[in-house]
């Protein structure tokens, strides 16, 4: 006997968790396979910015923009623990963009879409005894953006998709899919076993792969090319005191991000290079780490070498192909191809898109579904909060709750556990009075309480799962410190937490 689904969704990064909760939300039986861990490539590999794109304004993405502007607003509703906002300034180079032009850009930035919460755009000072920058910039423009957790925002979707009935199975690659009798057929590889699905519908949100997954494993043929553009980041000790980004302009028209990151370390990224190389692993070239070191060097008193560079990451954007000859200007908007003839069970692939725009992607995703589904229910995303925004009040108010409960935590893992899991913290707090009965501790405030929470209902699997994209402590673990998680973890799954709440 196979599972029978409504909708089945290859891909479980933010645009296969994104489509997956609205459409489980609609009361769809849904069915969500990723082939690694959730948000384990590109969705984890961004700026982290939940932003409009100031910069894609010159490229005249005016719909992507307005689209993303009014996102911005609803996400900062939506998840207030995970997304917050963020000024940023853009020193004055006008060599290389007129004031006049930079003020009309910001401009339309401040009105094009919504804006309720964020304060607007304005022309800024450096003094320069006081200014990080070097002395050369005296004065610049700072406007309002938003950062997010980016694999963080994932998980969460995840969650709610499955507290409305989704099956997630992480882990699980869709090795083939073939249409029979009406519906799709999938084939599943999990721990070296095959597994049979079955869904009415299909969802093809597999990101850099998605033109691969059509050929390959479908055995079809894709509508739409895909470009993959490559985007590197290095994480440095802190370069400033500021709580606010940095715009840097370089000289080859691009921009690149200077943005606090996790309290101690600035983020600066990123670059855009055409890529061929192996999707599953995508590193940080020498000439990027050069190229963004340089940028950084041109703007800020602190000089850096490539010894100051704490960690990089690099993932590929799945970018729709528009035939564009320079990849920072290839479109950053999403493209939706509809796959179905006559009776056939219909095919959705996803080709591009931003993590800012994933829930209009979700809702655009469904609309073409309907069709497919009699009775589906009206949209319902852009009011409901992501889990752990319930009862939210603020950051401040929930550290101080925690802080109240759990005699003896440090002030760091206050702060980290309010950020990353809002109120659903007391999920894993429960009846914990004190430090000493969190269990065992790995170090930097990770204890064996949050590890089976996440093991348990977060689909945590490895070490890597839990240090970089759950709690983002891989920047403070040594080696012994991640040994030791590991022999708990090998412990833990022979005990047998279950994996899976679904
Ligand atoms: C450098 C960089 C910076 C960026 N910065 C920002 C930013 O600041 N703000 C913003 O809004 N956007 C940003 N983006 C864009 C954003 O990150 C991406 O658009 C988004 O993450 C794409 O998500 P996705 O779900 O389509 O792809 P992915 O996250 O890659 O997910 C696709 C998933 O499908 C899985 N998969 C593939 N084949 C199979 C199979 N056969 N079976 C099962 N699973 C499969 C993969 O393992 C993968 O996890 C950035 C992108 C990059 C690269």
């Amino acid at each position: 006997m196979h599972d029978l689904y409504d909708l089945a969704v290859i891909g479980g990064g933010i645009n296969g968790v994104g489509i997956a909760t609205d459409a489980a939300g609609r009361g769809l039986s849904v069915f969500l396979c990723e082939k690694d861990d959730l948000a384990s490539h590109t969705s984890s590999a961004s700026s982290k910015l939940i932003h409009g794109g100031l910069r894609y304004l010159e490229h005249k993405e005016f719909r992507l923009v307005r689209e993303a502007l009014v996102e911005r607003e609803i996400l900062l509703k939506k998840a207030p623990h995970l997304v917050h906002p963020m000024r940023f300034i853009m020193p004055h180079q006008p060599h290389l963009r007129p004031a006049w032009l930079i003020r009309a850009g910001l401009f339309i930035y401040d009105y094009l879409g919504k804006r309720e919460q964020l304060m607007g755009s304005e022309q800024v000072f450096f003094e320069n005894s006081a200014s990080p920058l070097k002395a050369n910039f005296s004065r610049g423009f700072e406007y309002s953006d938003c950062t997010v957790d980016d694999a963080r925002l994932v998980v969460l979707n995840a969650i709610q998709a499955r507290e409305h009935g989704a099956k997630i199975m992480t882990r699980t690659q869709c090795v083939s899919a073939q249409r029979m009798a009406g519906v799709w057929v999938l084939e599943l590889e999990k721990d070296g076993q095959q597994l049979w699905v079955k869904a009415k519908a299909l969802v093809n949100a597999t990101g850099p792969w998605v033109a691969q997954f059509i050929q390959q494993e479908l055995k079809l043929k894709p509508s739409y090319g895909i470009r993959l553009v490559q985007g590197s980041h290095i994480i440095v000790p802190k370069l400033y005191m500021q709580n606010k980004a940095f715009i840097l302009q370089n000289y080859d028209q691009r921009i690149v991000f200077v943005i606090p990151y996790l309290n101690q370390y600035s983020l600066i990224g990123t670059t855009d290079r055409e890529y061929t190389g192996d999707r599953n692993n995508v590193e940080i070239s020498p000439e990027e780490i050069h190229y963004l070191l340089d940028v950084s060097n041109n703007h800020f008193k602190t000089q850096l070498t490539a010894v100051d560079i704490v960690a990089s990451f690099s993932g590929v954007r799945p970018l729709c192909d528009d035939e564009s000859d320079n990849p920072a200007a290839v479109t950053r908007d999403y493209t939706l191809a509809l796959d179905v003839h006559h009776d056939e069970a219909p095919l959705l692939s996803v080709f591009g898109g931003k993590l800012t725009t994933y829930r209009k992607l979700a809702e655009a995703a469904l609309e073409h579904l309907a069709p497919y589904f009699g009775d589906l229910k009206d949209r319902w995303t852009a009011e409901a909060l992501l889990p752990g925004a319930e009862q939210f009040s603020s950051i401040e108010q929930l550290a101080a709750e925690i802080e109240h409960k759990v005699k003896g935590l440090d002030e760091h893992t206050i702060q980290r556990w309010a950020y990353a899991y809002g109120t659903r913290v007391w999920h894993f707090i429960k009846q914990v009075v004190s430090v000493h009965e969190l269990g065992q501790s790995f170090g930097h405030g990770l204890y064996a309480r949050e590890v089976d929470y996440l093991v348990q209902y977060e689909w945590a699997v490895t070490s890597e799962d839990i240090l970089k994209r759950r709690t983002k402590l891989y920047l403070q673990f040594d080696k012994n410190e991640v040994q030791e998680l590991e022999k708990y973890l090998t412990v833990l799954h022979v005990r047998g937490l279950p994996k899976e709440v679904a």
